[in-house]
């Protein structure tokens, strides 16, 4: 190699979260010359979510199940409306709660088995390209604060809400405020916490804009939380909404640890793909925009976007043209569901706490059936509008 040609690779994945680690997996599994440059110096930590994903037959379609990443098992939700309407459900096999350390951690020590070249401490910085092509990118060493740059076939934006690639690359603009939910969160340690049943709470004093959240963590701990919309919240922050929740709910529990962190509700993007470049996982805006989950939809975003590559290595076609194929197939599985789970998004934000109690109670009038693993929200809400006329004006544009 001459002494200043960069370093090659057939992909360069910019970030090790779920959705760089899922992709590496598949992409070197496959035989690509995989890179991944994760700027932290250690993968998956600090944790920065409340870890519930899907069941345990979902992230088995993704990889093998192990014991090692897996919190707490979860069998029912709760939910308590500002008024004290609380809406229980048991629900068999509902999710998992990870340890997202081990989790992501795992994703990369797979990916390495396959021959994946993961680094850490390794900050892309910024693009390269080649005529109209992305072709590679810059990366800063945080220990030797040495710059070097590498040239691929392929770059791939998977740094989640924080995605550098995705606005060079001119796929994304920087987020606006109206578009996060921040978000802080304690690892908290208390007897009486539930060890399988999720809780929520929504309510303009809780969360304005958001909702607070208890998820299980097995051994007495839980992972309590809330995200609130920062444009609704009088000036105060969701350390001090979640400091407030936590002293009324739970006076005495332990803190173990602490969290902020953000979490993106913006509209899908024209594309998530260029010549030479595309982004997946919560850099794509593939996360559930209500919610704000969005580790299942990283894990399904790297596959989608792992069998469009293979193809692209096929044909060595990397344009654009080519890459177009991975939005088309986005969009046929999700996009119907994130654009209405966009809509509830702006719709919740316009309830008040009365609203959000005679919606709790109608939802709790449906039979169980209703409330099933796989059921829409957006259905589930719809039935209780159309029970509730005077919510209907609100929420009309998710009903048509
Ligand atoms: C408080 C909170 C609670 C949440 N709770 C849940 C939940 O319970 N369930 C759920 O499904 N989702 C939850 N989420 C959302 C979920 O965490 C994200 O949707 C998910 O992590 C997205 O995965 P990702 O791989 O796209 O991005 P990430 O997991 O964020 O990974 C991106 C990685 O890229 C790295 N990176 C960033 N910039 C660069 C760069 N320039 N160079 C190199 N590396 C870079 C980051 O350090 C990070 O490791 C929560 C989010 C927050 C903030």
């Amino acid at each position: 190699m001459a002494a200043f040609e960069p370093e090659r690779a057939d992909v360069v994945i910019a970030g090790c979260g779920i959705a760089g680690g899922m992709l590496a997996c598949r992409l070197s599994e496959a035989g690509l010359k995989t890179i991944v440059l994760e700027k932290r110096p250690r993968i998956g930590i600090p944790i920065r979510c409340a870890e519930a994903a899907g069941s345990r037959e979902e992230l088995a379609s993704f990889l093998p199940i192990d014991e090692h990443w897996i919190a707490a098992d979860i069998d029912g939700v709760r939910v308590e409306s500002p008024g004290g309407t609380v809406l229980e459900r048991k629900i068999p096999g509902l999710a998992v709660v990870l340890k997202r350390d081990v989790f992501d951690q795992t994703l990369a020590d797979r990916a390495a088995s396959f021959g994946a070249d993961i680094r850490t401490h390794a900050e892309v910085i910024g693009l390269r390209t080649e005529g109209e092509f992305v072709a590679g990118v810059s990366v800063l060493d945080h220990r030797s604060k040495a710059t070097y740059a590498i040239r691929s076939s392929i770059t791939v934006g998977a740094e989640g809400i924080e995605s550098t690639t995705g606005r060079l690359a001119g796929l994304r603009r920087h987020l606006k405020h109206k578009d996060i939910h921040t978000c802080f969160q304690y690892l908290m340690q208390r007897a009486s916490f539930s060890t399988s049943v999720i809780e929520l709470f929504p309510g303009t004093r809780v969360a304005p804009g958001g909702y607070a959240w208890v998820f299980p963590k097995g051994g007495g701990y839980a992972n309590v939380g809330l995200g609130i919309h920062p444009g609704m919240a009088g000036g105060a922050t969701a350390k001090e909404y979640l400091d407030r929740f936590v002293a009324e709910r739970y006076p005495g529990a332990r803190i173990a640890a602490a969290i902020a962190g953000g979490t993106s509700g913006i509209k899908p993007l024209k594309t998530m793909a260029g010549n030479g470049i595309l982004l997946v996982g919560e850099a794509a805006g593939q996360n559930n925009p209500f919610s704000g989950g969005g580790i299942m939809n990283a894990l399904e975003g790297a596959s989608e976007a792992s069998a469009v590559l293979e193809r692209c290595f096929e044909t060595g076609d990397f344009s654009h043209a080519a890459l177009k194929r991975y939005d088309e197939q986005w969009k046929k599985r999700n996009g119907r569901a994130i654009a209405k789970y966009a809509a509830l998004r702006a719709f919740f934000m316009t309830l008040d706490d009365a609203d959000m109690d005679v919606i709790l109670s109608v939802l709790d009038t449906l039979h169980p059936d209703r409330l099933a693993p796989h059921a829409e929200y957006p259905e589930l809400f719809k039935r209780a509008f159309q029970s509730t006329p005077a919510l209907l004006w609100k929420a009309r544009k998710l009903l048509w």
